[in-house]
């Protein structure tokens, strides 16, 4: 826990230098993940036992390139550091570099060391030095840049011993700054120095600077009596930069040396190939299709397994537990419904363990820089890929993986389209409204006309996410500046740890965040279904008993038959009737309003309502259900409820209406609010409305 006693500890590092696999190695699996209050930044503190018996809290703040803040995550860092009040404010930070980039990771130490807080520099990546060529003079650096320095190698787990015996004695750190600020422009800040004699330097440079929320500093008046047109302060910013190269400059001239005659350069092969124009596209694919194979191929067996226990627990609960109305909610409500969230369970692992694999090994950076010229088009971001294209798995994995999206409005604009893409819980509904009323034929001898339009009901999800992201780059004004960075790590074998920690974050994150939320809909469904108000409702068995006095039906029918009078009455039965004015001009009647409705929760839900209020029983059995449906009459004009006008237009409302409880849930954690969410129903369900309306009218 959290403690008073502990030193806090500040993991500070340029994104790729290994802080996370350092962050790992000192706390295993003693971590706690959270979020920034009000923002969706992950925050991740964890604990330490020390030396001599003292104990740390270490917190990892994200990855950020300076202190010049572009991103919410690098805001976080700066807010954190100029707060002093903040229980969490570092009485040492470490500053992780890569040794082979250390001349560029070493401006963010220079920043962080003229705040005065005590800082040891952490070069990471030692086990690459050889291969390289690298070599340090140690104690140089140290005497140069002012501080203590811990050589180490998180992969191969050595020097960290080191790292936590400078950790203890962080008190005999020096904070000296490293860059006198005056160096920047020497007028102004003694000018700013005498109006502000208690203040750091660097500290009132930053306010001035950036656009992030001081507590304990009084911003405005900083600013009001500071004032500097835009461009002066990007100029003096420039300078700033040029001044703090010069110095790491000065100090890796004597301090650091690269024998380039080691150095083996199978990288670059690599990049040529992973990065072509063609070649590169090709692969890519080559390993998504891989990926999702897996993905489908391997959750089958947990995925079905864990399907047929719950049906089993909720089985074994209806026939163990005393009958009443505390044993539906259990074994009709609440099992099925935790059922409901851990069947995502392996999809979930499996997708992140992949992410992982790509990411560790290096290669995701290159696709991103494959992808990010054609998806900045459209306001989205080469790391959307991953996202849009997961989707087809399912949105929720999906919607999570949007995490590594630096930019907050191409990470929204990601999250928000994502549900366009077409995920598994559609294929059971496209696939019966397909079966029934696109005839089995072959265009041109050879093309499957119901094949293809599935294949055209992909496309269009596809390109819809695309077209939406278009029009939301468009109208959001959300300010989010982005320098992109194109950052290329080294290729490397994927550290395991790392690969089950996030695994095993993400799946936990899921659970505990949307799977409350699912678990409490499924509930609601369930009374909704379960209950109904007055007689036809309450006598049901003796309505179908009455209604069927002529001709008595075999047990199972007359079962189906009360269900189906029960769910007719139920209070979801009502709201299907009562919807049914505003989704008749789309072709549907009251039963597929509660099919709708219900499926609210769960696209699939679609299928099997329809099969039990066509009381062909729970079971989706498509061809009689099929046969029941093809057979459906409308009373009004005598014509077949679903032909080729109401199918089509069905199978429009299902690729665009926002028609998922999970992901709404989802959506709802990683935007830290409801609006989005809401707008994304909205939108989606309000267009799904529109396009089968004309379709239908268009149609029929
Ligand atoms: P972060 O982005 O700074 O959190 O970096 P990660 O901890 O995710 O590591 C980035 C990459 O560097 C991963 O592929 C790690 O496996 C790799 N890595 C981390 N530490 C070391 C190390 O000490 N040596 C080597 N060779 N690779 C490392």
């Amino acid at each position: 826990m959290i403690s008073k006693q502990n030193i806090n500890v500040a993991l500070i590092g340029n994104p790729n230098v290994g802080k996370t696999s350092v962050f790992n190695q000192l706390t295993g699996l003693n971590q706690q993940v959270g979020n920034y209050p009000g923002i969706t930044v992950e925050k991740k503190i964890g604990f330490c036992k020390l030396p001599n018996n003292i104990k740390a809290n270490i917190l990892d703040l994200p990855g950020t390139y300076s202190l010049n803040a572009s991103s919410i995550d690098e805001n976080v860092v700066i807010e954190l550091l100029l707060n002093k009040n903040d229980k969490l404010y570092p009485d040492v930070a470490l500053v992780v570099t890569d040794v082979e980039n250390l001349k560029r990771n070493l401006l963010l130490f220079t920043q962080i060391k003229d705040l005065e807080i005590p800082t040891i520099l952490v070069i990471n990546m030692a086990d690459r030095m050889k291969f390289k060529g690298i070599s340090l003079d140690i104690p140089y650096l140290e005497q140069h840049l002012k501080t203590k320095i811990a050589l180490v190698s998180s992969r191969k787990g050595y020097g960290i011993e080191e790292l936590k015996q400078l950790i203890v004695s962080f008190k005999t750190i020096s904070s000296e700054p490293c860059l006198n600020a005056s160096v920047i422009d020497t007028e102004y800040f003694n000018s700013l120095r005498k109006a502000f004699p208690n203040q750091l330097l660097y500290k009132l440079w930053l306010v001035i600077t950036q656009d992030v929320n001081f507590l304990n500093l009084e911003r405005n008046e900083i600013r009001s009596s500071f004032t500097k047109s835009h461009s002066d302060l990007k100029r003096l910013q420039q300078k700033e930069t040029i001044k703090r190269y010069q110095f790491i400059n000065d100090v890796l001239k004597l301090g650091l040396k690269i024998d380039t005659s080691i150095a083996k350069d199978y990288r670059s092969k690599l990049d040529r190939v992973l990065t072509h124009k063609i070649w590169g596209y090709v692969i890519f694919f080559l390993i998504l299709f891989v990926i999702f194979q897996s993905i489908f191929e391997w959750s089958k067996i947990p995925m079905d397994f864990i399907d047929a226990s719950f049906a089993s627990l909720s089985s074994l609960a209806a026939e163990q537990l005393p009958a009443g109305v505390l044993t539906d909610l259990i074994s009709q409500g609440i099992i099925p419904g935790i059922g409901g969230i851990l069947i995502f369970i392996p999809q979930i692992a499996f997708l992140f363990m992949f992410i992982s694999i790509l990411e560790e090994s290096g290669y995701m950076s290159r696709v991103v820089f494959l992808m990010d010229k054609i998806m900045r088009k459209f306001g989205l971001s080469g790391k959307s890929v991953v996202p849009l294209i997961s989707g087809t798995a399912c949105a929720i994995p999906a919607i999570m993986a949007t995490r590594n999206i630096e930019n907050w409005k191409e990470r929204l604009i990601t999250i928000l389209v994502t549900p366009f893409t077409t995920c598994s819980a559609r294929l059971p509904v496209y696939a019966i409204i397909i079966a029934l009323v696109i005839p089995d034929e072959r265009l041109f001898g050879f093309l499957n006309m119901q094949g293809m339009t599935l294949m055209l009901l992909y496309l269009l999800g596809f390109g819809m996410a695309i077209f939406s992201a278009y029009i939301l780059n468009k109208i959001l004004k959300i300010q989010s500046k982005t320098y992109f960075v194109v950052e290329m790590p080294n290729y490397k074998l994927p550290l395991f740890k790392n690969v089950g920690i996030n695994v095993i974050e993400k799946t936990k994150a899921f659970i505990f965040g949307a799977g409350k939320i699912i678990l409490a809909i499924s509930i609601v469904l369930w009374f909704l279904a379960s209950y109904g108000p007055g007689e036809k409702f309450n006598k049901a068995e003796q309505i179908v008993t009455q209604n069927t006095i002529n001709k008595p039906l075999s047990p199972a029918d007359f079962e189906n038959a009360v269900a189906s009078q029960k769910l007719e009455n139920s209070y979801i039965g009502i709201m299907g009737k009562a919807i049914e004015p505003a989704i008749s001009p789309l072709g549907y009647d009251w039963k597929i309003g509660i099919a709708i409705i219900s499926s609210f929760a769960a696209r699939e839900v679609f299928v099997g309502t329809l099969a039990t209020i066509y009381s062909v029983g729970g079971s989706e059995n498509e061809v009689t259900i099929k046969n029941k449906m093809a057979a459906e009459i409308n009373p009004v004009t005598g014509e077949k409820i679903f032909n080729f006008a109401s199918g089509i237009s069905l199978l429009l409302f299902y690729a665009f209406a926002m028609q998922c409880a999970s992901t709404l849930a989802v959506t709802k954690k990683e935007t830290n609010s409801w609006k989005w969410p809401a707008g994304q129903l909205i939108f989606m369900s309000g267009f799904a409305y529109a396009v089968a309306l004309i379709a239908y009218q268009i149609l029929k």
